[in-house]
């Protein structure tokens, strides 16, 4: 099976010739799945009979005679949605089913400036933070440029609006699926298809520095986010295994190449929890790694997650930690805990269905 929604139109278009038709076919392939998110060749309306029963894939919605089905067949990646939780402030959050029976979750916030959808690139993570519920059961896959982009094409659909902000900090290390995330990012930007603006689309890593230098070379016009969640080596190795392969020093030196390439300043996101990482001296050590790469920092309370035990930090304290900051002349934001009623934080919503 061949999965032309992970190709660009110019694979695409090499794979409509090579079985005998003309290339102008992949462009209009090519806008059903991308810019109309429509994944069943049966509402491909300019697309011809013949054309179909070539491309015919095992899908058993199809209802198009199949006379000519040739050992091309395709997959047009399609999500199924299993569970859909609408939270009190707007947020929906999807669990949705891959081909293989595994699940992932996607996450829509609703902000005043558009629709942010929050993206898994793997499924299940083996990077190991202790305070998150997505790697509990270790990396099971990685998802499939398709994948990634068939979350944003099936709650466009859902919701009948577009999408304007894409953050990739769902389940997964995207940076461990490097190669499937590079190629959504080019296929989600691309102007033939969803023609999503570079500038709104954030990739969240753990810190894997050389892919960090690598996604910084790459020039796609994104911002990036570190989940840095301590200020020294010490404490963050006792909060998040990759740590003890990278240091603080390293990822700072990858944050200020991909500052000084890109000239897009970097995020770092830090979870506050209760007496673990939520001190003032944390915030005094944070500051000045901030100063130096005119980084911003994003903070957010640790979601409490039943199997990790760590509290979150109570909003005077991060308040306090916030204003500590910014009397640094740090640039601070408080991430919204949207969705709390709905298993707002990262996999549990997976983890409560046990795939
Ligand atoms: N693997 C990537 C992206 C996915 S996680 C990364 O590490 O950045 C997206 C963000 O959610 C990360 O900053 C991650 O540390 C954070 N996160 C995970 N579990 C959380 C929890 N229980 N509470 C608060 N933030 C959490």
């Amino acid at each position: 099976m061949t999965d032309i929604k992970s190709m660009t139109i110019t694979e695409l278009s090499d794979y409509i010739q090579t079985i005998g038709e003309p290339a102008f076919r992949a462009k209009q392939l090519y806008q059903w799945m991308h810019a109309k998110c429509v994944s069943s060749l049966d509402d491909m309306t300019n697309i011809p009979k013949s054309l179909k029963a070539k491309l015919r894939s095992t899908d058993e919605t199809a209802t198009d005679e199949t006379t000519d089905v040739t050992a091309n067949t395709v997959d047009i990646t399609h999500l199924a949605p299993v569970e859909v939780k609408q939270s009190a402030d707007g947020t929906r959050k999807y669990l949705f089913e891959l081909a293989d029976g595994n699940l992932i979750e996607s996450v829509l916030m609703r902000y005043k400036y558009g629709n942010t959808v929050c993206v898994s690139s793997q499924v299940g993570c083996r990077m190991g933070c202790r305070f998150c519920a997505s790697t509990l059961g270790g990396l099971t896959r990685n998802l499939t440029p398709a994948e990634i982009l068939d979350q944003i094409y099936r709650i466009t659909n859902d919701i009948n609006e577009r999408i304007s902000h894409i953050v990739v900090m769902g389940m997964g290390e995207p940076l461990d699926n490097y190669d499937n995330v590079i190629r959504f990012l080019n296929l989600i930007i691309s102007e033939e298809g969803y023609n999503l603006s570079r500038r709104n689309i954030t990739v969240s890593t753990c810190g894997l520095t050389e892919r960090i230098r690598d996604l910084a070379d790459e020039q796609l016009g994104i911002t990036l986010a570190i989940s840095l969640h301590a200020p020294n080596d010490e404490l963050r190795r006792t909060i998040m295994p990759i740590a003890e392969k990278y240091s603080i020093a390293e990822i700072a030196e990858s944050a200020a190449y991909f500052f000084e390439k890109t000239g897009r300043r970097i995020t770092f996101e830090y979870a506050l929890s209760r007496g673990v990482n939520d001190t003032d001296e944390c915030a005094a050590e944070l500051a000045r790694l901030c100063r130096d790469l005119g980084a911003h920092v994003n903070l957010i309370p640790v979601n409490p997650v039943t199997e990790r035990g760590y509290e979150p930090s109570g909003a005077d304290r991060v308040s306090a930690f916030k204003n500590k900051l910014e009397k640094q002349g740090i640039n601070v934001t408080i991430r919204r805990e949207l969705g709390q009623d709905i298993d707002g934080a990262c996999g549990q919503l997976r983890n409560r269905h046990g795939r």
